[in-house]
């Protein structure tokens, strides 16, 4: 293994460790911070943020995507919010409260003094955003807007209508774009990294494609920040857009790095449900829905009138009889786990019977009450208005999927991939276990521990690049001498390119007869059925028979047309889905190994039932995942083998000095 597996939390008492850390951390003046370059694959809000602001620090960065422009990563499709602990609604919040809450909700597997510091960094990010323009959402009287996500009982999501990312994104990128400008960053876009390259024990540079040249080439510098999102498409559908993929983790892996907690995915309850089995890409309906959204499905099996003929009383509101404290904004796990069950029990609705209704009908008519005696429809048209103003685009795109108006008809929604907090394994520098490689935002593992609470993500990728990489990549660059980096031309990137070009070869020689997206969906779909919303020894080890299987047909038998010196969308998807191949392996054993529930985490074998003391005293309901503290209290992070069935478990223990583990309930 390279380097070690210390998560280097500073000491002292835990709302000081980050001020503190700060203050030790070693500085590097500013006439020096020009002689070092840092490498940033990805420009959504992790990647963009960090690239400016090291930018502005001083630093010379070099930025590579893969789309057309670093404002098209995946992060512009963020809809519902970005969490802050502002307390603006004078609501009980607090920086305190957030921390609480992201742990509880990531079912106390995430690192507590992580967790901490990016509840007291959430209030810098929206006065940054604000600073750069982000039109977030205002009450009449000009004070920033607020509403609730799941798994809180505050009002702490700032917002920009259903297009919060895009807001953001654009903020982000008009600063990268201005260090652009200026030539301190220097941008790749249609780049795409699929090399890491370690010199010495060191990152120290990447090898790259040209997406429309083909040429490979290579970069060198100081340090390396991968950015590079996450990996909810080893499903092949999910809510992620088309290009998310694992390749720039999955490689650094392969060099050395710790995969962390791969197992942990979340599937998020409200999602457009699956058409057609040629669908390609799932579309989310926002969680900000359920702070007006009630979610309901029939109480009798198998009922299939039309929603409006199925009366108040024959209605069952799942999540507020199960979870009352929490109602329709339990997180989502379990909110998704409970759709599941009902569905499973025969009460689901629409096609297959998977799916629940998510409705507004009760909303409508609350907003739009008036005066006593007023007709219906004036009520109605008014409540419609409001709900509109909230969440206008998410129904507009819902009708434009599924022809329904949502406004009259309950949406029709089910579970579906969307997030994954596994990711490569940071320390509290954010620096993976490979000196001088750093990961920032969902591709590493850090903060949402088994599950992580609606928006959330966008506090974290913007608190790691805006606030904590620029304060800590001077710790480790304050030990490389800047005259000693190698040249793009020395013999480890000479090496690196002759292995992406052979792969390539590889690739494109098999000539085969099934297309690259059958293998994909085919191991899409193993993974959803067997280590998916519900996952059991039995069905992983049966993904683990099927995997490796699967992968050798590819390398045998997949088809990609056209060259390596143009671009080739074939090509590219071929690479990805050969790391999704190898990848998928790796996370069925990560869920095997993990002998317990958690979070999204959810093994059937380890559940509530009537029988235990929990159930009994309402704590929680039957069916809940059961944590095992005694011998999963930490995160497994795994060490590359010759192929992922020969990979290397590590665990770093989690303590717990504040946010002492419990049960986790919101009844
Ligand atoms: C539909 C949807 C809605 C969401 N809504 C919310 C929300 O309301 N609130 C919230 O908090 N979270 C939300 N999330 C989650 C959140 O959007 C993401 O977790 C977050 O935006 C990820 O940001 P990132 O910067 O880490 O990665 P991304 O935005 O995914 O960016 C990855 C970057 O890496 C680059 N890249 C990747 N691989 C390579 C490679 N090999 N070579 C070169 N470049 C590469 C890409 O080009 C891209 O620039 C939502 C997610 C989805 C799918």
């Amino acid at each position: 293994m390279i380097g070690s597996l210390s998560s280097n939390i500073p000491s002292g008492p835990l709302d000081q460790k980050w001020e503190k850390h700060k203050f030790e951390s070693r500085i590097i003046n500013p006439a020096n911070k020009r002689k070092y370059s840092v490498i940033v694959v990805g420009s959504g809000l992790a990647g963009a943020s960090a690239a400016a602001t090291l930018a502005d620090l001083g630093y010379a960065v070099k930025c590579f995507c893969y789309q057309d422009s670093p404002r098209r990563a995946h992060s512009i499709a963020a809809q519902g919010g970005i969490n802050a602990a502002k307390n603006y609604q004078g609501d009980g919040d607090s920086v305190h409260r957030l921390f609480y809450d992201t742990v509880k909700g990531g079912d106390f597997r995430a690192r507590e003094a992580n967790v901490h510091r990016l509840a007291e960094v959430s209030v810098n990010i929206i006065d940054q955003c604000v600073a750069l323009g982000v039109p977030f959402a205002r009450e009449y009287g000009g004070l920033l807007a607020n509403r609730s996500f799941g798994g809180s009982q505050v009002s702490r999501t700032f917002y920009a209508r259903g297009q919060t990312g895009q807001q953001l994104l654009l903020g982000a990128y008009s600063t990268l774009n201005r260090t652009i400008a200026q030539g301190t960053v220097q941008m790749f876009p249609r780049t795409e990294m699929l090399e890491l390259v370690i010199v010495d024990g060191h990152a120290k540079g990447i090898v790259v494609r040209d997406m429309v040249t083909g040429a490979v080439t290579s970069h060198s510098a100081d340090a390396v920040i991968l950015a590079t999102g996450g990996y909810g498409n080893v499903y092949y559908l999910s809510t992620n857009a088309k290009g998310c993929n694992v390749t720039a983790t999955w490689r650094a892996h392969k060099k050395g790095a710790l995969f962390a907690n791969p197992c942990f995915s979340q599937i998020h309850p409200t999602c457009i449900p699956v058409a057609g089995s040629f669908q390609s890409k799932l579309t989310l309906m926002s969680e900000s829905l359920r702070n007006d959204g009630r979610c309901w499905v029939p109480v009798k099996k198998g009922d299939t009138r039309k929603p409006s003929e199925i009366p108040e009383s024959e209605r069952d509101y799942y999540l507020e009889r199960m979870y009352p404290a929490f109602g329709n904004l339990a997180p989502r796990d379990i909110a998704s786990r409970a759709a599941k069950m009902q569905c499973d029990e025969g009460r689901g609705v629409g096609p297959g019977g998977l799916g629940i209704y998510l409705d507004f009908g009760a909303a409508i008519l609350r907003y739009g009450k008036g005066t006593a005696g007023e007709k219906e429809e004036d009520v109605r048209a008014r409540g419609r208005a409001i709900v509109e103003e909230k969440y206008g685009n998410l129904f507009e795109m819902y009708e434009q999927i599924t022809s329904e108006d949502a406004y009259h008809v309950p949406m029709r929604v089910y579970p579906a991939v969307h997030y994954t907090m596994g990711g490569l394994w940071v320390d509290y520098n954010l620096m993976s276990n490979v000196p001088g490689l750093f990961v920032l935002g969902e591709a590493n593992f850090s903060d949402h521990g088994a599950n992580r609470l609606g928006a959330s993500a966008l506090m974290q990728g913007l608190a790691d690049g805006y606030f904590v990489i620029p304060s800590t990549i001077g710790n480790y660059l304050a030990t490389v001498a800047p005259d000693k980096r190698p040249k793009p031309t020395d013999g480890a990137f000479r090496e690196a390119e002759e292995a992406a070009n052979a792969r390539t070869s590889k690739l494109l020689g098999i000539k085969g007869k099934k297309t690259v997206d059958e293998f994909h969906r085919e191991l899409g779909l193993l993974m959803w059925d067997l280590c998916g919303m519900a996952r059991t020894e039995k069905s992983l080890n049966r993904a683990l028979a099927r995997i490796p299987t699967l992968r050798a047909e590819f390398w045998e038998n997949v088809n990609v047309p056209g060259s390596g010196e143009s671009l080739n969308v074939s090509l590219e998807k071929a690479g990805r889905v050969a790391d999704f191949l190898e990848f998928g392996e790796l996370t069925c054993r990560d869920a095997l190994e993990r002998r317990e529930s958690c979070g999204g985490h959810f093994r059937e074998e380890f559940q509530y039932t009537e029988k235990d003391e929990e159930v009994k005293s309402g704590k929680v309901c039957a069916g809940d995942v059961k944590r095992d503290d005694e011998n999963f209290l930490h995160v497994a992070a795994w060490e590359a083998g010759a192929d992922p069935s020969k990979s290397i478990r590590h665990a770093e223990p989690l303590i717990y000095d504040v946010a002492h583990p419990s049960v986790r309930s919101y009844r």
